[in-house]
């Protein structure tokens, strides 16, 4: 059987302060001798480039593929984002670095998303992404609802009031479910 290698995608958090961190611990990313593709978005790039200097960047560039992802793989993410309630917490650079990696899903037998935000872990695993972190590290999926006080119905975090009646009163609902 022919194992495909290994891919990560980045975050912004990882590149800045934890790249070298996370390649050279072997208890982070198990090492089972397969070689390992680096990536990440565009758009975490150009964040970097704003926050580390140029030296840091060129050095930590030869080693990562840069691609964006597709308009499919966005729509996949932002739905399971909405599904969960946490659009609104996700930046279009967190949604670039999950796309992405649906986009490279087929072409690797394990895809790991590396990244320090809550929200962005959440909906990577709640696709099924191995989650890589050197700081926290979620161990629920999280779900966020809404549930009208007027009549009852319980809709998306992440619309503004009551597709049914309109109202604006709501409690939250949190559900949690081991990963
Ligand atoms: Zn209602």
């Amino acid at each position: 059987m022919i194992r495909m290698p290994k891919a990560i995608v980045m975050d912004t958090s990882t590149l800045i302060r934890s790249l070298s961190t996370l390649l050279s611990d072997k208890t982070i990313i198990p090492d089972n001798g397969e070689s390992i593709h680096l990536f990440t978005t565009e758009s975490v790039i150009n964040e970097v480039k704003n926050r580390s200097s140029k030296v840091a960047l060129q050095a930590m560039l030869s080693k990562i593929s840069i691609i964006s992802p597709s308009k499919p793989a966005l729509r996949i993410v932002e739905k399971e984002a909405e599904k969960l309630g946490v659009l609104g917490k996700l930046s279009k650079t967190d949604l670039d670095v999950i796309a992405l990696a649906v986009d490279i899903s087929n072409k690797y037998a394990s895809v790991y998303i590396a990244s320090e935000d809550f929200a962005l872990q959440n909906v990577s695993a709640s696709l099924g992404f191995k989650i890589i972190a050197i700081g926290r590290k979620i161990r629920y999926l999280i779900s966020y609802n809404k549930k009208c006080k007027n009549c009852g119905l319980e809709y998306s975090n992440d619309l503004e009031q009551c597709p049914a009646c309109s109202s604006k009163e709501f409690s939250l609902v949190v559900r949690r479910r081991k990963i």
